[in-house]
């Protein structure tokens, strides 16, 4: 059963078949041809959007969510790719795609210091479309528009326009204000999605982005390889290479989003000499458990993505039934950092509420640190000293006589 005050762990548990890769094929639509299937147009124009479309396919929706997709349009759209359908099993109330992605009413109640733009992005924009929070960086938002709409989306306020913010954002406004800030050397371009847009628009900005010549560094974040793997054709990949250096950062939550769909779109993206990151939301009912979040570590890695960033959910308005305790991460990294390999253990940052930027958040590894020594203790829970003088040089031994060895 559903139980949004549980901490339990999610669902599909079993570690080696959260680390397989499958497809799901054309499941639901096994009668489309495979030519559509894998047409990225033909999954954005039969995405599922309304009530009867869902109720059809998943006769099991629970009343929580057949109430909250019947307010979805007010709040945050309702949009799933089919491809991306076939990954809920509708038998499973605690499917972690399905929290993703299925509206509840839960979504409608504010909990107590939620708000509608959590992270101040609107008070740091100096023209609409453009945060600048960071001295040397911008976030350039692209669109409002997604493949499919995360229900703990942080941009919910603008994004699928479902609450009337009518997001127009103006390039020539905001490429104007990046060109007359020479300080601003990283651009990351997000929405709403960016790879949304068609292969021609995307690399008319890129390119006024790559003519300026204090912007050195190019990056996209995308939920795109994950709810719509088919949009990362060659030919996209062949238009991003000439952008570098660009990367990109994708969003995935689960070991099962990690399809064989996905790893040969995300291999595309790697061999076109992009690298990749991966943000994650700590969610609960998702994947608020060690287990299940050292295998999408770990499987990410094996599809080339650095995991890159764990976040804190944040305080947006109607996430308080996804959200786990500081607590609970900060448990999860204990069991990570030290216990898998390096290059798969994320930071795990707070956005920090208002506007502060993204603050990281870890487990204690300092025990004590004075003018001459840091106390630390490793993984395992070992203590270790590390001396240091009071200037902060290295300490040298005091000379002692070595011996001539003596020649044979
Ligand atoms: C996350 C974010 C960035 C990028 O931060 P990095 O730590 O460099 O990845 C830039 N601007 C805004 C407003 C952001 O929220």
């Amino acid at each position: 059963m559903s139980n949004p005050g549980s901490e339990e762990p999610p669902s599909g548990h079993n570690a080696s078949l959260l680390k397989q890769f499958r497809t799901h094929g054309r499941g639901f639509w096994h009668d489309v041809a495979e030519s559509d299937w894998n047409d990225w147009r033909w999954q954005l124009r039969n995405r599922i959007t309304t009530l009867e479309q869902l109720q059809r396919l998943m006769p099991t929706l629970t009343p929580e969510e057949y109430a909250g997709t019947k307010l979805a349009n007010h709040k945050l759209a309702l949009a799933i790719t089919p491809y991306f359908f076939n990954l809920i099993d509708p038998a499973d109330e605690n499917c972690p795609i399905r929290w993703q992605v299925i509206p509840r009413v839960e979504e409608t109640h504010t909990a107590a210091w939620e708000m509608s733009d959590p992270c101040g992005e609107d008070s740091h924009s100096p023209v609409p479309g453009l945060v600048h929070r960071y001295p040397d960086r911008v976030l350039f938002l692209v669109t409002d528009r997604c493949a499919a709409y995360c229900r703990y989306c942080t941009r919910s306020r603008l994004v699928s326009n479902a609450t009337g913010y009518d997001f127009h954002p103006e390039f020539d406004k905001q490429v104007a204000y990046i060109r007359s800030h020479p300080e601003i050397r990283d651009v990351l371009l997000s929405g709403g999605d960016p790879l949304l847009f068609n292969d021609e628009r995307l690399e008319h900005l890129l390119a006024q982005l790559r003519a300026i010549p204090h912007v050195e560094f190019l990056r996209i974040g995308t939920r795109i390889p994950i709810f719509l793997p088919q949009r990362i054709t060659p030919g996209l990949c062949g238009m991003l290479k000439k952008f570098h250096p660009l990367f990109i950062s994708i969003h995935s939550n689960h070991p099962r989003e990690l399809t064989t769909e996905v790893r040969d779109a995300l291999g595309r993206l790697a061999d076109a000499g992009i690298p990749l990151g991966n943000q994650s939301v700590l969610l609960r009912h998702v994947n608020d458990d060690a287990e299940v979040m050292k295998a999408q570590i770990q499987k990410l890695l094996m599809c080339r993505v650095k995991p890159y960033y764990l976040y804190q959910t944040d305080l947006i308005s109607g996430s308080a039934h996804l959200r786990a305790s500081v607590r609970k991460g900060l448990e999860i990294m204990e069991k990570l950092r030290g216990h898998t390999t390096g290059y798969a253990v994320p930071t795990y940052v707070i956005d920090a509420p208002g506007g502060g930027g993204k603050v990281p958040v870890s487990p204690e590894y300092v025990l004590s640190r004075n003018a001459d020594r840091v106390v630390i203790r490793n993984f395992e829970g070992k203590i270790f000293e590390y001396p240091e003088s009071a200037d902060g040089t290295p300490q040298f031994a005091a000379p002692t006589e070595i011996e001539e060895p003596e020649l044979a």
